[in-house]
């Protein structure tokens, strides 16, 4: 049965039997998006009754879960707690990969490029090494040989992570929410409000109770709680375009071309490989305009496709005049340095806040989940630097 087809009978389960009396959960995760979606599995794993519930639907088109693909890798710069969760993440992704009908994971490697050995990738190098991880460093000259479809000018060096690649960001959390339902989790499609009791939460209008609430709300965190996080998560515009690769060519398949990002100094520009068809895969990891994730202008701007094309046909120059085929505008919920937020309320008691996934959220998911259903089940709180109490209300990007 499709994934989807599979959801919409679990949600109207759900909706008939809430109907009913209340239903005592033992959590209620509010928001199927990567970070909600595992949040709710792990509880469930952990033997909890768990009822998942999103507005819009799982990974639905205006979450920063929706998108096509997102990039998974380890190279973090000097953060190894990020890298350790990225690869415990991709075991994770993988398993789930292996279950599904179609792929959640392609390992088509991940390329960083730079023009001089900077701090960031020497750290990288150096966290691989004590993690006793693969990174192979290449030159310009390996750089050319293996990668003729990219002009490597100006480049002295790329690190390239064989192991890692995309996820089919949408596809992956739809399957996991889906295979939660199918092991006994609950879902609802509803909106929800947090209720004046803290372990009450207005479904659609309808109180609902349970012992923990989890609010992995993403970009909506800030309008369901203005006044804790209105200026402590930053929701930023990103634009992204795909363009299709010469007829006939397959340099810019996933066996030829891996996930890419260029550290060329001034923005950084990041992108995939034709996956599955798709498009080669652009965009400039800069964060863009304040964004309402309920009204923001979904149009792509001609300044963001130029300054795409522009850069597109300068490192790859195949694409020289290849159509544009699709854009897609989102948006990050950045915290002040990059660094998630995974901590309680501070003064409602049983509420869990979830979320700054920072451009960088998604393939931490399977991890972000865990740490979520610790704190909840065990009161183990995680790395302090996912607490509230670190997220400061001037933004200064740190994490990479
Ligand atoms: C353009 C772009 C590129 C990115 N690239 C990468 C990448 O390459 N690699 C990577 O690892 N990460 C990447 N990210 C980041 C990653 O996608 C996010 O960090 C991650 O998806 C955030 O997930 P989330 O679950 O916190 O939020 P979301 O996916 O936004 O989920 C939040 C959910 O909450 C629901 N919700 C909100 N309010 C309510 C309510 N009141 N009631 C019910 N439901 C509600 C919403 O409908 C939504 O489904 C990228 C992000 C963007 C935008």
């Amino acid at each position: 049965m499709a994934i989807t087809r599979r959801l919409a009978l679990a949600a109207g389960a759900g909706a008939a039997l809430s109907g009913c009396s209340k239903r005592n959960y033992d959590a209620i995760v509010v928001g199927a998006g990567v970070f909600g979606a595992w949040s709710a599995e792990h509880l469930r794993r952990r033997g909890k009754r768990v009822l998942l519930v999103d507005q819009m639907g799982p990974a639905n088109a205006r979450a920063s879960s929706g998108g096509e693909s997102r990039m998974t890798r380890s190279a973090y710069g000097r953060d190894a707690i990020y890298t350790n969760m990225a690869l415990a993440s991709l075991r994770e992704w993988k398993r789930l990969s292996g279950r599904s009908a179609l792929p959640l994971f392609h390992k088509c490697g991940v390329l960083f490029f730079f023009d001089q050995l900077v701090e960031y990738a020497r750290d990288s190098i150096q966290v691989h090494r004590e993690l006793d991880l693969p990174l192979e460093q290449l030159d310009n000259a390996e750089l050319k040989r293996r990668f003729p479809q990219i002009s490597f000018d100006g480049v002295a060096f790329g690190l390239f992570e064989p192991d890692f690649g995309a996820l089919m960001a949408r596809r992956a959390v739809e399957e996991l929410v889906a295979r939660f339902v199918a092991r006994g989790g609950e879902y609802q499609l509803a909106r929800a409000t947090p209720g004046s009791n803290p372990r009450e939460v207005l479904l659609d209008g309808r109180l609902e109770h349970a012992e923990a609430i989890v609010y992995a709300c993403g970009p909506w965190l800030p309008k369901l709680f203005p006044d804790l996080l209105g200026e402590r998560i930053f929701v930023t515009r990103q634009e992204i375009a795909f363009i299709a690769p010469p007829d006939g060519d397959d340099n810019f398949g996933a066996e030829r071309l891996p996930g890419w990002a260029d550290f060329n100094g001034g923005d950084l520009y990041y992108g995939f490989p034709n996956l599955e068809g798709r498009g080669f895969k652009i965009a400039r990891d800069t964060h863009g305009a304040h964004f309402d994730p309920d009204v923001g202008d979904r149009r792509m701007s001609e300044d963001g496709a130029a300054l795409l094309r522009t850069f597109a046909e300068r490192r790859f120059p195949a694409l020289v005049e290849r159509p544009f085929t699709e854009f897609r505008v989102c948006q990050y919920e950045n915290s002040s340095n990059g660094d998630f937020l995974i901590d309680r309320h501070p003064t409602l008691e049983n509420a869990f806040l979830l979320g700054g996934g920072s451009g960088h959220g998604f393939k931490h998911g399977p991890e972000v989940g865990r740490l979520m259903a610790e704190l909840v089940l065990d009161d183990r709180a995680p790395d302090p630097r996912f607490s509230l109490a670190t997220k400061a209300t001037v933004q200064a990007r740190e994490v990479l």
